[in-house]
C-alpha cells in the first residue's frame, strides 16, 4: 500500500478508517502524491478527540502545492459524506493536516439514529464507553 506513516503512529482504528485509508491512497495517487499519515490513534487532540478511539486520521497537506492541495481537500469532501467528518487543520502551519474523522451515530431508546457527534466515546473495536 502506497502510504507512508510519521514514526509512532498507532493504526489501532475502526476498520471505517482502515477503509478511508485505501480511498485516500487513491484519490493522493491521482495527482501523484503519496499520503503521509500523521497520527491515528495516538498523538496529542482535544480530550474528546475520536483519535483517542481510533475513529480519526490525520493525512499531511503541508508540502502539498496550493492548487492540488485544494483539489484534495475538495475531493475528500465529496467522497467523505456524513457521517464523515473533513477539516483542514492548522492551514499554513507547520502541522497543517487533513482531519478525516469518523462522526458516530447518537441513537435515541429506540434505536433511531437522531444525529452524529464526536463525543460519544466507542473504543476502537465499537463498544461504546461512556453514556
Ligand atoms: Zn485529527
Amino acid at each position: 500500500m502506497a502510504v507512508q506513516f510519521k514514526p509512532g503512529v498507532n493504526m489501532r482504528v475502526i476498520p471505517q478508517i482502515l477503509d478511508a485509508l485505501s480511498k485516500i491512497e487513491h484519490i493522493f495517487a491521482r495527482y501523484s502524491y503519496i499520503p503521509v499519515v500523521t497520527s491515528a490513534n495516538d498523538g496529542s487532540h482535544s480530550s474528546n478527540s475520536l483519535h483517542y478511539i481510533g475513529a480519526a486520521l490525520d493525512i499531511r497537506s503541508k508540502g502539498l502545492p496550493s492548487d492540488i492541495k485544494s483539489q484534495i481537500h475538495s475531493v475528500l469532501q465529496g467522497t467523505f459524506r456524513t457521517p464523515w467528518y473533513i477539516k483542514l487543520e492548522y492551514p499554513n502551519q507547520d502541522n497543517e493536516h487533513f482531519h478525516i474523522q469518523y462522526g458516530l451515530a447518537i441513537r435515541d431508546k429506540n434505536q433511531k439514529i437522531i444525529g452524529y457527534t464526536s463525543s460519544t466515546v466507542y473504543d476502537y473495536t465499537g463498544n461504546r464507553v461512556n453514556p
